[in-house]
């Protein structure tokens, strides 16, 4: 039977750190969130970072541009906000209209206000081992990992996804802390090996968007599952991993919701927090 890890307790341990941290700044950091067009998809989201950016005394602009925008109109608006010595840190809210390429947008983005650790520049560190803007995502995992003291030096750790938010980031990170990394997706599902992977994790990382791709008696016994998924099946919420399965044989396993969740918008803030510090 596993140990439930849960995001809360560690994101208010962090929510607090970050409140000292912004003591010592001297000012309220500035978080300018860009959300273009009617965006339903993104409005539960600037909800909550709003909430969680009110309650740490962070100042959050919320700016709205219409959903005819060009690219190149928001690459203006964005060239305004790197100018603005007060904005510290800018997101851009997803979904996009069609007309706009993230990958390419979120480029232009000064690098030390790119509070997701999306830019090329950001990224680049991570590589190095010398990042202090880290995707919030794929940060959120480490705090998990590191706030249940689990050992990672040597450890047989299993991602699945590849995406550029999570699981390429992570895998990196991972590395870094000299841990044995096999990364898999959909190259891995579409060969028949996803199963023969996922069976040796002794760390299995899962951020695919599949509600229960992989099945809980495909985790190893003693294993430290973290579900990274959020997917959504009628009315409720499950993650990538049939839980119920997974919770009989991993030591340790997150919950859906409520495990990477509530520490991805805190990682968010401290990023912003270390922006502000790089701008200094
Ligand atoms: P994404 O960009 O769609 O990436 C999904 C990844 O899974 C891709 O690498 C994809 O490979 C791979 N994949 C797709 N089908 C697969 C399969 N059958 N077997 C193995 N790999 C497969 O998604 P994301 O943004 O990384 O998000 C992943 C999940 O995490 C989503 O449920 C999302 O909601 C959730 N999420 C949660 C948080 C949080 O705070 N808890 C934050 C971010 C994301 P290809 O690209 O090659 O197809």
């Amino acid at each position: 039977m596993a140990r439930l890890l849960e995001g809360k307790p560690v994101a208010e341990k962090i929510r607090q750190d970050i409140v000292k941290e912004i003591e010592t700044l001297g000012k309220k950091p500035v978080l300018a969130s860009v959300m273009v067009g009617d965006n339903s998809g993104a409005e539960a989201y600037v909800k909550s970072q709003k909430k969680i950016a009110e309650a740490l005394g962070v100042e959050y602009q919320l700016h709205k541009l219409s959903s005819g925008t060009t690219e190149h109109a928001l690459a203006e608006f964005i060239e305004k906000l790197n100018k603005d010595k007060s904005v510290n840190g800018i997101i851009i809210q997803m979904p996009l209209p069609q007309q706009i390429d993230y990958k390419l947008i979120s480029q232009h983005i000064q690098p030390d206000k790119d509070i997701e650790g999306m830019h090329p520049a950001n990224i680049g560190k991570v590589v190095f081992g010398k990042a202090k803007l880290i995707p919030c995502t794929a940060a959120a995992v480490m705090e998990l990992l590191n706030a249940a003291e689990v050992e990672l030096k040597g450890k047989e750790v299993v991602v699945v996804g590849h995406s550029e938010i999570v699981g390429k980031p992570l895998a990196l990170l991972l590395l870094d802390k000299l841990a044995t990394v096999t990364v898999c997706h959909i190259g891995t599902f579409e060969a028949k090996k996803l199963e023969e992977h996922v069976r040796k994790a002794e760390i299995l990382i899962v951020a695919v968007g599949k509600a229960e791709l992989i099945p809980g008696d495909w985790v190893k016994d003693g294993a430290v599952v973290i579900d990274v998924g959020i997917n959504r099946v009628g009315d409720r919420v499950v993650g990538d991993i049939e839980h119920e399965g997974a919770f009989r044989h991993a030591s340790i396993i997150t919950p859906v919701p409520g495990g990477v969740g509530p520490l991805t918008v805190v990682m968010l803030m401290r990023n912003l927090v270390e922006a502000a510090k790089l701008q200094k």
